[in-house]
């Protein structure tokens, strides 16, 4: 999804977005099945020519615990914030996200965010998990 940045950033200020992001085609070892799609509700600044974006990411997703194999419901949600720059040449830095034409890939840069971030164990927080199936 390309979000339109030219007028914020003629004018520094905040462009709010809020929108869905469908990761079914994602492999998550963890997310054995996503309940909705990701809702995302953020907004880009324009602070004295700096971009900034930040926003919220909520997930619903039938996860399945890395200890004891368990299935469990989980809803949460998540706070990120990325840099945006135009005509970005130093493309190493994995905090910053090009702005093309004015224009940034909303999706990409929120699926990158979010994926980046994935925790190495989904643990389901059960007083018993740990105790009847495989060992981490
Ligand atoms: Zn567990």
């Amino acid at each position: 999804m390309l979000f339109d940045l030219k007028e914020v950033l003629r004018n520094p200020g905040v462009r709010e977005f809020k929108f869905e992001l469908d990761l079914s085609e994602f492999e998550f070892s963890s997310v054995k099945e996503w309940c909705a799609p990701l809702t995302v509700d953020g907004k880009v600044r324009n602070s004295g020519g700096v971009l900034t974006l930040t926003c919220t990411v909520t997930s619903d997703a039938v996860c399945v615990c890395d200890r004891c194999g368990r299935e469990f419901r989980r809803r949460e949600s998540g706070d990120y914030e990325a840099y945006l720059q135009e005509n970005l040449t130093d493309d190493d830095n994995p905090d910053i996200f090009p702005v093309k034409g004015g224009m940034v890939d909303l999706e990409e840069v929120v699926r990158t965010l979010y994926v980046l971030d994935a925790p190495a164990l989904t643990l389901c927080g059960e007083t018993d998990c740990g105790f009847g199936g495989l060992e981490v």
